[in-house]
Formats: structure tokens, sequence, C-alpha cells
């Protein structure tokens, strides 16, 4: 079990986070790519949520054409770079490789596609072209991997693009919430900067869409708006002593983690509430971070857990305790954190219930609440006959994206209440298209 020292320099912090697939070497994606047995009806190929033409790019790499293996992958996902390391390969196109069920290592699809548009990125080569102007244009609100994703494929169409993004930098959780062991920022800001550069559209930095007049405005403006705004902030808990210092949200934890890197101080003990890949990657963050001692708390059983079997190993091997059915029923502490209350659960009848009786104090001096991310529903308020439920998650038409507002296309965590960086870069190319034949009709 490893124990990280906490990190005082970039280069200890890069240490701690070292990458968990990192960048293969041409020998590597040689050899790898002479594995692959280019199945009839590729499985690999059904599991990704882009639809990736695996084999053939693997064969493009083997072949030494990585141009043609570059265009290959992004001509189906925009953000391919992004996904090749951050995508769960385990439970998407790796795990369906035939190699499963022979006992043999899958094909590292994934770092094959890393190595080989990240070589394309770094070429600088020109491999898309922006299509003849329709004369429309199209607004999206968010910068994220949805984002980013429409605003690529709408420039192919023709559109003039503009993204309204309320942060400083662009790609979303990619930079702000995805863990610095799976891809760093320079290489999430460099694959934006290569599309942006051939593709030309436009990011309209710290501007948030939050006003009707706003929203009024840009439908003046544009002939549609693609809305692809994620969810919001981490959910309160409703806790008493939830508002003393030291208790803070995964995702802006994680937030500033990704910006601060090494000149992030975290205590030395810490306590994560949750269950889920979030608080997987909040607690692995913070024993990196050198906490000397991270506990992961959840109020049902391990094998109830939301994450992936891999994401709590990570944990785990990281240095990261366990506590499984406990639910917390207090913060404690003197104005700033102290310890979680918890009280112990079990299921009786099909039912998870508090027992009262077995309360315990786990002592803290931060407490990472993992407990899901608040949606936007503020915004979809102000929007004209935006269905988005009682739940605020946007509904649309399963292949051309558009809401029940047809001037509005929506996509990514937005309309799934929270995935993949892959299903954003899917959704966001696919109502491209939904407002090309829209527009067209
Ligand atoms: C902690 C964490 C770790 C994750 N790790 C992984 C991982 O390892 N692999 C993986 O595949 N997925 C991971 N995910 C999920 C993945 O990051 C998301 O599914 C994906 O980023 C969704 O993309 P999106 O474009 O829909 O939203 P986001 O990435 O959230 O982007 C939305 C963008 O819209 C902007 N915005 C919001 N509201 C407004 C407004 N009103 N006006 C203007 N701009 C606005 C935001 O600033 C943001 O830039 C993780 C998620 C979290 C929270
Ligand atoms: S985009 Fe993700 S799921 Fe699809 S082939 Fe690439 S790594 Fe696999």
């Amino acid at each position: 079990m490893a124990e990280y020292k906490p990190p005082t320099t970039e280069a200890e912090f890069k240490k701690n986070f070292k990458q968990k697939k990192p960048l293969m070497n041409a020998t590597e994606a040689f050899y790898e790519s002479s594995r692959c047995l280019f199945c009839y009806d590729a499985p690999c190929i059904k599991a990704c949520p882009t639809q990736i033409d695996i084999p053939l790019f693997i064969k493009q790499i083997h072949t030494d054409n990585v141009t043609g293996a570059s265009k290959t992958i992004f001509d189906s996902n925009w953000l391919g770079n992004v996904c090749g390391v951050v995508c769960p390969t385990g439970v998407l196109c790796e795990g369906a490789c035939v190699y499963n069920h022979q006992d043999v290592p899958p094909i590292q699809i994934g770092r094959l596609q890393n190595f080989a548009t990240n070589k394309t990125i770094n070429s600088e080569k020109n491999i898309f072209k922006v299509g003849d102007s329709n004369g429309k244009k199209i607004a999206i609100i968010g910068a994220g991997p949805a984002g980013i994703a429409c605003a690529c494929e709408a420039r192919t169409l023709g559109f003039e693009v503009d993204i309204y993004e309320a942060k400083e930098l662009p790609s979303g959780l990619n930079v702000h919430g995805v863990a610095p062991y799976k891809i760093t920022n320079e290489e999430v800001l460099k694959e934006v900067e290569y599309l942006q550069k051939q593709l030309k559209f436009s990011i309209i930095y710290n501007t948030s869409i939050a006003s009707k007049e706003q929203l009024k405005q840009l439908e003046n403006d544009y002939d549609a708006i693609f809305l692809g705004v994620g969810l919001g902030k981490t959910r309160e808990l409703r806790l008493e002593g939830e508002d003393k210092e030291g208790v803070i949200g995964a995702v802006e934890f994680i937030e500033e983690l990704r910006m601060k890197h090494h000149k992030l101080v975290v205590p030395k003990r810490v306590v994560v509430i949750g269950g889920g890949n979030t608080a997987m990657d909040a607690a692995s963050e913070s024993a990196r971070m050198g906490a000397r001692k991270t506990v992961l708390t959840y109020r049902n059983s391990k094998d109830n857990m939301g994450a992936y079997g891999f994401e709590y190993d990570l944990a785990i091997s990281a240095g990261v305790d366990s506590l499984f059915n406990v639910t917390p029923i207090a913060i404690v502490g003197n104005g700033k954190v102290e310890g979680v209350k918890f009280a112990k659960t079990e299921m009786i009848d099909g039912n998870l219930q508090t027992n009262m009786k077995n309360v315990f104090v786990v002592r803290c001096d931060l407490v990472i609440k993992a407990t899901g991310q608040a949606k936007q529903g503020h915004l979809y308020d102000l929007i004209d006959n935006l269905d988005a439920g009682n739940n605020a998650i946007i509904k649309v038409n399963d292949e051309t994206f558009q809401t029940s507002n047809p001037k509005y296309f929506a996509g990514g965590d937005a309309i799934n209440g929270g995935s993949e960086v892959v299903n954003a870069a899917y959704d966001g190319k696919m109502a491209a298209q939904g407002i090309h034949s829209w527009l067209n009709k």
C-alpha cells in the first residue's frame, strides 16, 4: 500500500499523481497494435458510446499511419485524445475485447487511441475542414466535453459557433473534475486548442448565462442553442454542523486540487462521505496529497456502492481506509470540524435502517461530501417550455437531441444526470447533426 508525503513542489505533485495510463512509445504501440484480431462485427466498436472504428485505427497505427488513425478516432469522437485515458475502458471497449474470453489481457485500446491522437496533436497537422458556410449561427452554453464536441461538429457542417463559458478554462470537468492521475491540465487544454485552431469556433469565457434577458438575447441572435451545462455544485446533506469550517463538497475539493496542485494544503485526517466514483477519486486524491488518514464512508455495503470496483481498488491502493454501513448524522466541532458522528445502518426486510443506538464519532480535520451534484434547474426554469421533469434532467429526443423547446438542444450530464466524458462527446456531436437536420427541414 502506497504512502504519500504532502507534495511541496510541482515535481512532487506529479510524482504523487503519476499517470495511470502513461503515453505509449512507438515500439509499445507497434507491438500492442499487432495483437488486434480484427474481429468481424467487432464487439469493442459496439461497446464504445461513440462507435469509433477501433480495429481500423489500430491497423492504421500498426502500418505507421498515425495521422489516419487520429482521423478515424476524431471522426467519431471529438474528444478522442482525452477519452483514451479517462474512459473507464474496462467496462467499455476493452471490457468487450474478445481476449477477455481467453484469459489474455485485452488490447489497450484507450492507450493506443491516446498515443495516436497525442502524436497528431503535437505535430500540429491540420486534419479537419470547416464546412462551407450555411449562413446560420449556433450558441452553445458550456464549454465542457458536450459543448466542445457540438461546436466541432457544427463547424464541419458550416455553422458559425460561439460558446459561452462561465469559467476561465474550457473542457468542463476534464480540467476541473477528472482525477489528475488520469490526465493533466496541459493535455486537456492542448486538445481543445488543437481543435479550436482548425475549426475556429469562439469561446467567450467568464460568461455565465444565468438570466432570462441573456437567454432572450441568444434566442434573437442565434438560429439554435445547445445546452451543455453539465451539473452544478455538490448537493447539501442538510446535516447538523454542515456549515462548519472544514466541510467541503467533493467537486469543489477536486476543482481546487486541479487548479492549485501542490499549493493546496490537505490536513492530516480526512473523512469522505459517499460511495460513487467521485467519492473514490476524492479519497484517493486526499491520500495522494499526503493526508495521514483518509476514511471512505458509505451508508450501505461495499457491494452496493455505485463506484466501479477498479476505482475502489485504486483508492485502497493509495492507502485509503473504508467504513461501510454507516450514515453521517452530524458534523461535530467547535466552529471548525473535529469529526463526523455516524450511526450504523443495517438492512432489514430490504430497507436500509439507521440504528441510532449504535453511534460513534470518527475524528477528522476535513470532511469531503461526495454525495452527488445538484442539477441546473434554476437555468432550465428560465427557458420557455423546457421539459426537465421533476428531477431537473433535460428531456431530449433520442436521435436529434432536441428539447421540448425546438430552438434548444442539449447533451452530456445535463441530460443523463452524470455519466462519462465519452457520452457527453457523443451527445454534443449528435446534437449538432440534429440542429443541422432541423434547420434544413
Ligand atoms: C469528480 C469527477 C470525476 C470524473 N471522472 C471521470 C473520469 O475519470 N472519466 C470519465 O469519462 N468521466 C468522468 N467524470 C464525468 C465527466 O467529467 C462528465 O460526464 C463530463 O465532463 C460531462 O460533460 P458536460 O459537457 O456535460 O459537462 P461539464 O464537463 O460539467 O461541462 C459543463 C460546462 O458548462 C459550464 N457552464 C455551466 N453552467 C453554465 C452557464 N449557465 N453559463 C455558461 N457556462 C456554464 C461549466 O463551467 C462547464 O465548463 C467525472 C466527473 C466528476 C464530477
Ligand atoms: S472513446 Fe473510450 S470507449 Fe470509445 S474506444 Fe476510445 S477509450 Fe474506448
